[in-house]
């Protein structure tokens, strides 16, 4: 299991390789690429694949997904794009005129919205069913009083927010069930490997490890714990890179996830100075000394820590954090910085788990209302200049679980005609596609045979960013293996 020759085949330049001019063949057992080279034998018995002269990268990682919300996203009413709670109101109101039945959508982004979602608006088209509609960030979701109730939450007027909606996320099962079978995470799963994914760190709230048990997966997937899963990880021995009991070797334990901020469109990012519109500086989701227990129990036994911090106030109290306790980990979203607390990160070996196509939902957010600092927002220029390890991923379902649109999104910072947004914190094609590697560097021998063979050149030379993003965002995977297996072929 897990062997094969792949032939004829161009490897990409990613660093940390010897260099190959022109196709090579590499041959797999073990589920490790063993030889490099031209014209290798082919040992007895193994799998023979033609690359036909294609572009071969190590497997690509998302290091930020949701993975049960991005399974049942596909069954939520997808309501991204709507101008005003009354463009969400209407599309809610045709979707029960077809659907009658509790409702779950998503995808919705206020922050430049002029008036309030109320529950009233919601109760007036919907008096008997449950509607829960999660904002595109995830951050707050706008209920209906029927789902109020049915999720035991105090009637109000306006929207859920931050800790109060997490806590109740947990419980949505019970207004609507999503299918987040095994079969549907499979189907999920394959669509992910059919992109080049060879594997995901899961950062979905409400999982136990044992949910993993009765799922087999063709990629790799790091499963997290909250705060409120970390007594039974710590009980049960489970360490960072420990595969989990009763699963395949490909899941394995993830990291301790913390939320320590909001949100830009929630206006709950916590930063240093107030947002423009007046609505305060945002806030932390805990205190300094609880964000620093956690990090130390973490720490202590055998966890990576991955600390959301969106706002550069979060980033600081993270930072004092990990430097208090010697966490080891990963800041996800990084979203604002100072170029001294980028230094931080590289001095206390932070990696940094950015979704680079936030920054194209965020835009004209930031230009609203953080427009004193929109040249510090995902500064990715300055995290490679200072040596901090930068990896992509996507935060689905905020955005997409696609790791082409990230490249692409990194390599041209815009999702229209405007031009490239702050373009001197932009990273090259080579830059984005080896933070997406997990590390890995060029394809070598001894590394897991996690491969995926591109249709196209990924580096390719373009006039232009712009060009060379449509190309990458375009890009067709020909086979992607995972440890030496099939997870996806086209070939
Ligand atoms: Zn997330």
């Amino acid at each position: 299991m897990g062997d094969c020759v792949l032939r004829n085949v161009r490897i990409v330049e990613l660093g940390r390789g010897p260099g190959w001019a022109g196709p090579v063949d590499l041959v797999v057992e073990q589920g490790v690429v063993q030889n490099i080279g031209h014209g290798l034998e082919r040992p007895l018995g193994l799998e023979e694949y033609d690359g036909d002269g294609r572009w071969v990268v190590p497997g690509l990682w998302d290091t930020h997904v949701h993975l049960a919300q991005w399974t049942a996203s596909g069954q939520r009413l997808d309501l991204s794009g709507s101008e005003s709670p009354e463009h969400v109101v209407s599309r809610v109101r045709d979707h029960l005129a077809e659907h009658p039945g509790p409702l779950v959508g998503r995808g919705h982004r206020l922050g430049t919205w002029t008036t309030s979602p109320t529950v009233a608006a919601l109760d007036a088209i919907a008096p008997d069913v449950p509607v829960v509609l999660i904002a595109g960030d995830g951050h707050h979701a706008w209920l209906n009083s029927r789902a109020l109730e049915r999720l035991g939450l105090p009637l109000r007027d306006g929207v859920v927010l931050e800790n109060e909606w997490y806590e109740a996320y947990t419980r949505i099962e019970e207004v609507l069930e999503p299918d987040v079978s095994p079969e549907a995470y499979r189907r999920m799963l394959e669509r992910t490997a059919a992109l080049g994914i060879a594997g995901v760190v899961d950062l979905e709230k409400g999982q136990t490890p044992a949910d993993w048990e009765r799922r087999d997966s063709p990629i790799r997937v790091r499963v997290s714990t909250y705060a409120d899963g970390l007594d039974a990880t710590i009980a049960a021995g489970l360490r960072t890179g420990d595969v989990l009991p009763g699963s395949p070797d490909l899941i394995t334990m993830g990291p301790l996830k913390i939320i320590s901020d909001g949100s830009i469109n929630t206006r709950t990012a916590w930063c240093c100075e107030e947002y423009a519109d007046g609505s305060g500086s945002g806030a932390p989701n805990q205190t300094s000394a609880e964000l620093e227990r956690l990090l130390d129990a973490g720490h202590r036994h055998g966890l990576d820590v991955a600390t959301h911090a969106i706002g550069d106030l979060a980033l600081q109290e993270a930072l004092a954090a990990y430097d208090a306790t010697g966490a080891v980990g990963s800041i996800e979203h990084v979203q604002l910085v100072t170029r001294q607390q980028v230094r931080t990160m590289a001095r206390l070996g932070l990696r940094a788990s950015v979704q680079p196509a936030h920054l194209l939902d965020d835009r004209d957010i930031t230009e609203l209302i953080w427009p004193d600092r929109t040249e510090r927002s995902f500064a990715f220029r300055w995290m490679i200049e200072d040596g901090v390890e930068v990896t992509l991923g996507s935060d689905a379902p905020v955005s997409p679980l696609d790791p082409w649109l990230a490249i692409a999104a990194a390599v041209h910072r815009s999702a229209d005609e405007r031009p490239a947004w702050h373009a001197e914190q932009a990273l090259t094609a080579r830059e984005a596609l080896a933070a997406s590697v997990d590390g890995q560097g060029s394809v070598h021998a001894g590394m897991p045979a996690d491969l995926a063979l591109l249709d196209a050149d990924p580096l390719a030379e373009h006039p232009d960013t712009a060009t060379a993003a449509a190309a990458l965002r375009g890009m067709s995977v020909a086979l992607t293996l995972v440890a030496g297996e099939v997870a996806h072929t086209a070939l």
